[in-house]
């Protein structure tokens, strides 16, 4: 699946984010960005949209739009728990993921998408799955941490019915994976990306993009 990473920016200071080192700039070109899935939609089904916290961005609703336009599914992952419960949003999406931070108030799903819960690894206990399950959600993501040993094992996970449980083993996720930048240049490994902090582009890939227009509309 194609990522779209469309803002590094969050409301959230998690210790543990993969883009605390990142610093990108956006470019809100719609016309690019048209161009730019067109392209990529040739090898591309399926693209997420992600962040960051993605409902941040200025234009969220506008490049959701163009998603829908030029992917057969468009998924989200954000960390806004009330999404959850939002059919207005929840319904643009083929699926939805919320990155929970805490679990004091999870809540019960509304059932117009798939919606899947996930967290990180050093916030596991074994009740969660049953627990996300009663609750409506479709499935629970456990992301290894990038700068900590792991501890978990997939095959000692509970898996109830119905209900699915993935790993994210950390270096696994984000390498050999093809990926937009907030600033519409496309990497196809975020480990890279990271290591390379304020210079982003010492792992893009050049693509060829048909442009009707010389004409780009910039916000
Ligand atoms: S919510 Fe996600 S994007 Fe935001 S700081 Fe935490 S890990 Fe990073």
């Amino acid at each position: 699946m194609l990522k779209h990473i469309i803002t590094t920016k969050c409301d959230r200071t998690c210790s543990y984010c993969i883009m605390k080192n990142v610093s990108v700039d956006e470019k809100y070109n719609l016309e690019e960005l048209h161009d730019l899935y067109a392209t990529l939609a040739v090898d591309f089904e399926q693209i997420m949209i992600t962040g960051g916290e993605p409902l941040m961005h200025p234009i969220f609703l506008d490049i959701v739009e163009a998603a829908r336009l030029f992917f057969k599914e468009v998924h989200l992952t954000s960390s806004r728990t009330e999404v959850a419960q939002d059919p207005g949003i929840a319904s643009l999406f083929d699926s939805v993921t919320i990155t929970f931070h805490s679990f004091e108030h999870i809540p019960k799903v509304n059932p117009c998408v798939p919606i899947y819960a996930s967290i990180m690894e050093g916030d596991y206990e074994e009740i969660l799955p049953m627990l996300f399950k009663t609750m409506g959600y479709a499935g629970l993501t456990i992301n290894e941490n990038h700068w900590e040993p792991n501890r978990i094992r997939f095959w000692d996970l509970p898996k109830p019915n119905n209900f699915s449980i993935r790993l994210n083993e950390s270096g696994k996720c984000c390498s050999d994976m093809e990926m937009i930048l907030p600033n519409l240049e496309v990497i196809d490994s975020f480990e890279k990306f990271m290591e390379c902090e304020n210079e982003p582009t010492c792992n893009t890939k050049t693509l060829e993009l048909r442009r009707n227009s010389p004409v780009h509309q910039e916000f």
